[in-house]
């Protein structure tokens, strides 16, 4: 007997965590400014005292004004600044924007002092280290990796050496105009804007992307991360032989290859209630693979009935983020044997697994147990009754004490009715407290929960079925 006990709300949604810092390790979006170390730099930079630093063939004039002061342009182009940072930096209005916007500002630099044209086209950029002559390639490799992705929305998270984002800072807020639009931000908006281009329909955004696109501005590699759909529902669980969530065979745990006893499925259960819901909706979307995230749940010889189980499908990777719902609901009821069943599909976001996971619901349900040595009908209904509205105090049950830590729980049978009894057989409805063993309840698990049924007829009870009519989730 696989026991996992009714209630399964203990996960943890470490997932989101792993994502957050997947998202920010080194990928600063587009928007933040580095400022790490920067005072420290600057304390550093006071040690040079004049000419004895060279850029482009040119000394650094630290004297220069920042721009737009016209010496302050002169100045960065004699640095050997490229278009796009001298439109980046310089301050000045212009017709044109990025590197065309640049040339502008350089033309008219020259005309006002002929004496800078000689610096020329610069050999590479102090400020980008000639970054956005990549600009073009990652748009195109960018256009070619999400074809036959269908997205509205993109990220886009920036990884450029430490050293190159300080040095830049640096030199920027020395010799660039007030408020120019960092490296990161910068290169970003180029690549957006090219990318648009193309894309005429797609919104860059700055949080929840549909793709959350990582460049990596050194090595030129570009990560393309298709953020996971969510789809809200409440399952009926209609056989007794399946798990909630893929069960990994216990030969071989569940390795890839699988192993003999699972033949080669790698599961201890061909089929799951994450399966028979999360496969034909993974394949409507042309999806990786699914989790499944239940309002708690049942033993695998618990049905769950009435409006089900709330539970939340995550779908990882999905090539497709579009769907008719009925017909995703259509898809799931048509495969699944009658195992399980549901109504309905809304989409939703990550948010709401924790709101799944931190309710706790009062669930009912029909039990039937057979008595050993029977008392009279009115006894057992009497002595049953009685348990109606005591708090439990439940041990951690044996069948699972190797998973959950011991320790006792209080629990509220909240109502027991409608008991009948039926030759050796008693069979009963009763409402509980979300967490409360029913099971145990009934048998005591050896005197691990008390009271019990098994306790109040001092005789041995053994539970035939069990199933959740109803989980008071709304
Ligand atoms: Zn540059
Ligand atoms: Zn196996």
């Amino acid at each position: 007997m696989q026991g996992n006990g009714p209630d399964g709300g203990e996960q943890k949604l470490d997932e989101e965590d792993e994502w957050q810092l997947y998202a920010s390790a080194g990928y600063a979006s587009a928007e933040t400014v580095t400022e790490v170390e920067e005072a420290e730099e600057i304390d550093k930079e006071e040690w040079f005292d004049g000419d004895d630093l060279e850029v482009n063939g040119a000394p650094i004039d630290w004297d220069a004004p920042p721009c737009p002061a016209p010496l302050g342009i002169a100045h960065i182009i004699k640095m050997g600044t490229c278009d796009y940072c001298l439109h980046r930096v310089a301050g000045r209005r212009t017709k044109a924007r990025g590197a065309e916007g640049g040339r502008e500002i350089r033309e008219d630099a020259h005309a006002r002092d002929p004496g800078i044209a000689k610096f020329g086209a610069p050999e590479l950029c102090p400020l980008c280290e000639d970054l956005f002559d990549d600009t073009g390639n990652i748009v195109s490799r960018v256009i070619e990796s999400t074809k036959g992705i269908e997205y509205g929305t993109i990220q886009f998270g920036i990884h450029l050496p430490k050293d190159l984002v300080q040095d830049e800072d640096k030199t920027r807020s020395r010799h660039g105009a007030p408020a120019s639009r960092p490296l990161k931000a910068a290169f970003a908006d180029a690549i957006q804007e090219q990318l648009s281009k193309h894309m005429p329909d797609i919104e860059f955004v700055k949080e929840k992307p549909d793709l959350m696109i990582l460049v990596d501005g050194l090595t030129l590699r570009i990560d393309i991360d298709v953020r996971p759909v969510f789809l809200y529902g409440r399952d009926r669980k209609l056989s007794r032989e399946i798990p909630q969530t893929r069960w990994p065979c216990r030969a071989c745990r569940g390795r890839a290859q699988g192993c003999e006893s699972c033949q080669g499925t790698g599961l201890q259960y061909p089929d799951s209630v994450q399966d028979l819901i999360g496969e034909p909706i993974r394949a409507a979307l042309q999806a990786e693979d699914t989790s499944f995230h239940g309002m708690g749940r049942e033993d695998i010889d618990v049905r769950c009935l009435g409006s089900g189980r709330p539970f939340v499908l995550e779908v990882k990777n999905p090539r497709l983020r579009k769907a008719d719902l009925v017909e995703l609901v259509e898809a799931v009821n048509d495969s699944s044997s009658e195992r399980v069943e549901i109504d309905q599909l809304d989409w939703t976001d990550r948010k709401r697994i924790g709101r799944i996971k931190e309710t706790r619901s009062d669930k009912s349900y029909t039990i039937r147990f057979r008595v050993d040595d029977i008392p009279e009908e009115e006894t057992v209904k009497e002595a049953i009754s009685g348990l109606s509205g005591v708090v439990l105090e439940q041990d951690t049950p044996k069948r699972v004490s190797h998973r959950r830590a011991a320790k006792t729980r209080k629990r509220k049978v909240v109502s027991i009715s409608d008991v009948i009894v039926d030759g050796d057989e008693v069979q009963s409805t009763l409402r509980c407290e979300a967490g409360t063993y029913i099971k145990e309840l009934i048998h005591s698990d050896e005197g691990r929960t008390v009271p019990s049924v098994s306790g109040v007829l001092d005789r041995e009870c053994e539970v035939l079925w069990l199933d959740v009519e109803e989980i008071h989730a709304d």
